[in-house]
């Protein structure tokens, strides 16, 4: 494959998560001989690894359905390639009855790009979902490609493909900081004080990259907020459905024969990403379990078996930021997933790195040429102070 004269020979990648990692894979895929990665742990150590894995075409924004639809294709791609668990039996979105008309558009919208997803008719839900008590529910829809993945194994999955391919992956090798000067990026320094030039770098390092911009004197339009999973013990966990269940404000999927996961605690406020609490707080899995068991009776029995607390990266319209960053040369960014961005990074890498190389867009991503562009926030490039809210219903 040939790259365009203007478009970079190398490139340094600052983070190997799910954006990081796909975006490496992709450079490479276009035919880029230089790729390299730096990463202070190992391939999906962040966000990412702490991640529930749903992916889910059931979105608000018909642009985030198409890159969902695109990312299923990348997943089943790497299940073949390397070892990666992809389970699609489907998913259900709970809405209440006073959100009942947005997810009815929600339904309508994501149809209109070719999402296979339906609303569920009153009359079918009790004998579709016999373990669930639906009294307060105004709406259901069911996606039939909807499913997980395995987080962690996804990057470390495509980690392996892109090393195998030549990619130089630097791992438990952090970065103290980006060297910018007269606007134009120069390099990376490392945390043992070597320095890195590079004439492009791209910064995907999730939740900790507002830091790394704070090293360059640079502000990022985003806010670290923290959102929670609890492990609960219940008999007959495999036999419950995956479920977004917007009118309780949680998600739930089988994560064993006898583990539930049950997420969405999520803190509305900044956190900072080195000195954060990683545990599932008691008044969370409390009030989760309380719900849970209003939903599903069976869940009587459930115990709290584990749980932990994961950072994800809001930004001002929930839209990531994927491109050149507005003020600095050859500095690009990739990141920016808030609490879906592991079901849109293969998608997301594939785009940035279609960006990066100045390719056209392959079908499946046309019409997103300027979707998630840094620039659109360039007014408003100082630190975000509000929270984002996690995976919902708008
Ligand atoms: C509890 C929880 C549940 C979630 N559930 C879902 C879900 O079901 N579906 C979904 O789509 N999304 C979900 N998300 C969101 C998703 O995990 C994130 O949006 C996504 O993983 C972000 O990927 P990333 O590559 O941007 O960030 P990360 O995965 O955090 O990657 C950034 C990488 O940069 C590295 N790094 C940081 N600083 C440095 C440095 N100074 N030097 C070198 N390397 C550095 C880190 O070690 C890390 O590996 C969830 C998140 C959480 C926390």
């Amino acid at each position: 494959m040939t790259i365009s004269a203007a478009a970079p020979r190398r490139v340094l990648i600052v983070g190997a998560g799910a954006l990081g990692i796909s975006l490496a894979y992709h450079l490479q895929q276009l035919g880029l001989p230089h790729v390299q990665l730096v990463e202070r742990q190992f391939p999906g150590s962040g966000s990412t690894g702490w991640s529930a894995g749903l992916v889910s075409v059931q979105l608000w924004n018909p642009d985030d359905v198409r890159l969902v639809l695109r990312s299923w294709e990348l997943f089943t791609l790497a299940a073949t390639r390397a070892h990666l668990s992809v389970e699609r039996p489907g998913m259900y979105t709970l809405a209440s009855e006073a959100d009942a008309a947005t997810l009815q558009t929600n339904v309508t919208a994501q149809q209109s790009v070719g999402a296979p997803v339906e609303l569920v008719p009153r009359a079918a839900w009790a004998e579709r979902l016999p373990t669930l008590q639906l009294d307060d529910v105004g709406a259901i829809s069911y996606a039939a490609g909807d499913g997980m993945v395995a987080p962690g194994d996804y990057a470390l999955a495509l980690a392996g493909i892109s090393r195998k391919r030549g990619a130089q992956i630097l791992q438990n090798t952090p970065v103290r900081s980006l060297l910018v000067r007269d606007d134009v990026v120069r390099g990376i320094t490392l945390g043992d004080g070597r320095t890195l030039e590079a004439e492009v770098v791209v910064l995907a390092a999730g939740v900790w990259s507002a830091r790394l911009c704070e090293s360059a004197g640079l502000g990022l339009p985003v806010c670290p907020y923290r959102t929670q999973i609890a492990i609960l013990k219940m008999a007959q966990a495999r036999a419950q459905p995956i479920v977004h269940d917007a009118a309780a404000g949680m998600y739930f999927r089988p994560e064993a024969d006898e583990e539930l996961l049950v997420g969405d605690g999520t803190t509305h406020h900044r956190e900072d990403p080195d000195h954060y609490d990683e545990s599932a707080n008691v008044q969370f899995v409390e009030s989760v379990a309380e719900r849970l068991l209003h939903r599903m009776p069976a869940a009587a029995s459930a115990m709290p078996a584990a749980g932990w607390a994961g950072l994800v990266l809001g930004t001002p319209d929930r839209l990531p930021l994927i491109g050149p960053h507005p003020t600095v040369e050859g500095l690009w960014l990739c990141l920016g997933g808030n609490g879906f961005g592991l079901m849109r990074a293969p998608a997301l890498g594939e785009l940035a790195a279609h960006r990066l190389l100045q390719r056209p867009l392959p079908s499946a991503l046309r019409g997103l040429e300027g979707y998630g562009l840094p620039q659109r926030l360039a007014d408003r490039w100082s630190a975000l102070s509000v929270a984002q809210s996690g995976f919902t219903l708008r």
